[in-house]
């Protein structure tokens, strides 16, 4: 088991259009392993390749209760029309921002072992947001990211406030791609933006000890 170092935005891998993996070989086998406890236990819904560092067309992603792996992946089908939704990414974390997307795809590609796989995958009470994830992380292994697709005006950073009964809570403050770039170049982000604490460490200290401890995940509890 291994948790791989997640890029953050910036970092020149994630706007790169990754390449097609020609032999899935013990190597692609154990990346994607890691992919999964990295994925996991950044609490994501899905995690590409070159979010940790390899520029390969290699995605896992969850679907309801199955954790899954493609290589290679295309989306053969789209159905059902787009549907305007809240996302985030591993990549960029502390913001969100919403995206139109289709909200039932088929998607095929190779699966760990080599075998050819097609999957359908719908947003809905079964699967979760299965389908705006492999669009999400499709495009990651196109070196597009999420902001290049937002409806305007929907970014926000998500900081972490109190509520009247002295409960933890988020609250939503607007921003704009460009204020958010600036903060990750500068690397210093609002105070209160809800990452974990190691994770700030990271983006802001990234010479620091602590910074190089692993990253628990906080409880997201994100009001809409
Ligand atoms: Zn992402």
């Amino acid at each position: 088991m291994a948790i791989l170092p997640i890029r953050i935005w910036g970092d020149p891998v994630l706007t790169r259009r990754a390449t097609a993996v020609d032999r899935i070989t013990a190597e692609e086998r154990k990346l994607i392993s890691d992919m999964m406890d990295t994925m996991k236990a950044a609490d994501g819904a899905g995690l590409a390749a070159p979010q940790v560092g390899v520029s390969k067309r290699i995605f896992v992603f969850r679907r309801g209760e199955e954790l899954l792996a493609l290589i290679n992946p295309k989306i053969t089908k789209r159905e059902g029309g787009r549907k305007v939704g809240n996302e985030g990414c591993l990549s960029i974390p502390g913001v969100q921002g919403k995206v139109a997307r289709h909200v039932r795809v088929v998607i095929t590609g190779r699966n760990e072992k080599g075998k050819v796989v097609e999957y359908e995958c719908e947003d809905g009470d079964e699967q979760g947001r299965a389908a705006t994830c492999v669009q999400h992380e499709l495009d990651h292994l196109d070196g597009v990211l999420y902001l290049d697709k937002l409806v305007p005006d929907t970014l926000v950073w998500v900081i972490e406030a109190l509520d009247e009964d002295g409960e933890e809570t988020v609250v939503l403050e607007e921003t704009t791609a460009e204020e958010v770039k600036e903060a990750y170049k500068q690397r210093r982000l609002p105070p209160n933006v809800h990452i974990p604490d190691t994770l700030r460490e990271r983006i802001e200290r990234p010479e620091s000890q602590a910074a190089r401890k692993p990253i628990k995940p906080k409880a997201v509890k994100v009001k809409a």
